[in-house]
C-alpha cells in the first residue's frame, strides 16, 4: 500500500519561558501513514500528539527531521522547506471545530470554496456544499446560525468543511473530547464511516485508548515526545511493548520478575514472586534475554481465570489464590485476587460462586501472558 505521509526522525524543541530550559515536545518520531487508513496518535496529556499534528499542518516548524505528503517533500529541516500550511494536501479540523459563529451553516462550510485553494462559482458552491450537507445530517440546518447547532452538530459541520477541501490527509485533534459520553460513541461511529466512505488518508490525536482502539487502523501510542509503539489496535492490546503501553492501553496486571534459566523453546519462563510464570508473547528484545535478566510480566484481567481451585485441570500458570473483592456485572464478574502478596484483576464467569476470603484458584493463560523488557 502506497503511504500518504511519512515523517522521519522529526524533533520539536520548546524553550520554557519561566525557566529558559528546553524542552523537547516531540523527539526523534518517525512514521509512516498508508493512504486511506485511519491513524491515530494517542498518548496522556502533554505528550507531544497536538505538536505532532501542528507540524504536519504547518502550523509548528520541527528543528529537525522531514515531512512528506504524497511522495512530496513538505518539510527539511536540512534542506529549509517548509510548505505553508494553505500549500500543504490538508484540511485540519481543530478540537474547537474552527466555526465561526456570525456566519450560517451554509456559509460556515462555504468557506473554502470561496476564498480556499479550492476556489469555484456561486452554482458549484450550492451544489457541492448542498450535497456534502446532505452527507453529513445537516442538511436541514443550511440556514440556520451555526451557534444554534448542538456539539455533534457543529463537529460533524467542521468535518463537511474540511471535507470540502478535498484534502489528501485529513488531520482531526481530539474532535470528540467536547461531547458527552453518548454522543461521542455514537460519533465515533460516523467518523469511521466518513472516513471509509470518502476513503481520506485520516490522522486523528486523542488521549482516549477506547476511541483509538475502536477507529484505528494504526495507532502509534506516544510518551513524553517519544514513540512507544506503532501497531494495529490488536498488536497495541494484545502484544505491548512496555510497561507504559499495557497500562495506558487497557487494564493489565503487571508482575515484576526475572528470566529463569530455562527460558527458551519460544516462550520466556519469569521468576516471579507468584512462581514460574510461562510468556508466550514477547516483543523482540534489545538483544537475547538472558537468565536473570528483568522483566515485568503483563496479564490482562479477561485473561486470569478464576476457577474453583488450583488443583483444578492441569498446565502452567495455575496458583492458589484468595478472593479479595467481586463485582457483579451481569455479564461477568470482575475480580480482585491475590496470589501470595500480588494483587491481580481478573473476570470470572457471571455465575462463579466467590466471594470475599474464599480460597479458589487462578490461571493465567499462558498464550496472552506478555514477557516485557522495558
Ligand atoms: P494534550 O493532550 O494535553 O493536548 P499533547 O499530547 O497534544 O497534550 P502537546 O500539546 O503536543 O501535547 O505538548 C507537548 C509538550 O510541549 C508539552 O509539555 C507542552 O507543554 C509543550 N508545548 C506545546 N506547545 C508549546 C509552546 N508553544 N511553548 C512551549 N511549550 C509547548
Amino acid at each position: 500500500m502506497q503511504n500518504s505521509v511519512e515523517i522521519s526522525r522529526l524533533e520539536k524543541r520548546f524553550t520554557r519561558r519561566d525557566s529558559n530550559e528546553v524542552h523537547r515536545a516531540i523527539d526523534n518520531v518517525s512514521f509512516s501513514v498508508s493512504s486511506n487508513s485511519f491513524f491515530t496518535l494517542l498518548g496522556p496529556s502533554g505528550c507531544g500528539k497536538t505538536t505532532t499534528l501542528r507540524c504536519l499542518a504547518g502550523l509548528e516548524s520541527a528543528d529537525s527531521g522531514e515531512i512528506s505528503m504524497n511522495g512530496k517533500s513538505v518539510f527539511s529541516a536540512d534542506a529549509r522547506r517548509d510548505i505553508s500550511p494553505e500549500d500543504r494536501p490538508i484540511a485540519m479540523v481543530p478540537q474547537s471545530y474552527g466555526i465561526w459563529p456570525h456566519m450560517k451553516v451554509f456559509d460556515n462550510a462555504a468557506f473554502p470554496l470561496r476564498y480556499g485553494r479550492k476556489r469555484s462559482s456561486r452554482a458549484e458552491q450550492k451544489k457541492r456544499v448542498g450535497a456534502m450537507l446532505e452527507q453529513v445530517g445537516l442538511a436541514d440546518y443550511a440556514d440556520r446560525w451555526s451557534t444554534q447547532l448542538s456539539g455533534g452538530q457543529q463537529q460533524r459541520l467542521a468535518l463537511a468543511r474540511a471535507l470540502l477541501c478535498e484534502p489528501e490527509v485529513l488531520l482531526l485533534d481530539e474532535p470528540l473530547s467536547n461531547l458527552d459520553a453518548k454522543l461521542r460513541s455514537q460519533l465515533r461511529g460516523e467518523l469511521r464511516a466518513f472516513q471509509q466512505k470518502f476513503g481520506v488518508t485520516t490522522i486523528y490525536v486523542t488521549h482516549d485508548q477506547g476511541e483509538a482502539l475502536a477507529l484505528s487502523d494504526t495507532i502509534v501510542v506516544m510518551n513524553r515526545g517519544r514513540i512507544e509503539q506503532i501497531g494495529s489496535p490488536s498488536e497495541i492490546y494484545d502484544s505491548p511493548v512496555s510497561r507504559f503501553v499495557a497500562d495506558f492501553v487497557g487494564s493489565a496486571n503487571l508482575v515484576p520478575g526475572v528470566v529463569d534459566e530455562r527460558a527458551g523453546g519460544g516462550a520466556v519462563d519469569a521468576k516471579t514472586s507468584i512462581g514460574l510464570l510461562r510468556c508466550e508473547r514477547y516483543a523482540t528484545p534489545p538483544a537475547p534475554p538472558s537468565a536473570g535478566q528483568e522483566l515485568h510480566v503483563c496479564i490482562r484481567p479477561e485473561h486470569v481465570r478464576v476457577i474453583s481451585s488450583a488443583s483444578e485441570g492441569e498446565g502452567p500458570n495455575r496458583f492458589p489464590a484468595k478472593v479479595k473483592s467481586t463485582e457483579y456485572l451481569g455479564d461477568r464478574q470482575e475480580l480482585v485476587v491475590t496470589v501470595g502478596d500480588v494483587v491481580l484483576r481478573a473476570h470470572g464467569d457471571a455465575h462463579l460462586d466467590a466471594r470475599p476470603g474464599d480460597d479458589v484458584g487462578v490461571v493465567l493463560d499462558p498464550a496472552w501472558t506478555v514477557a516485557l523488557w522495558s
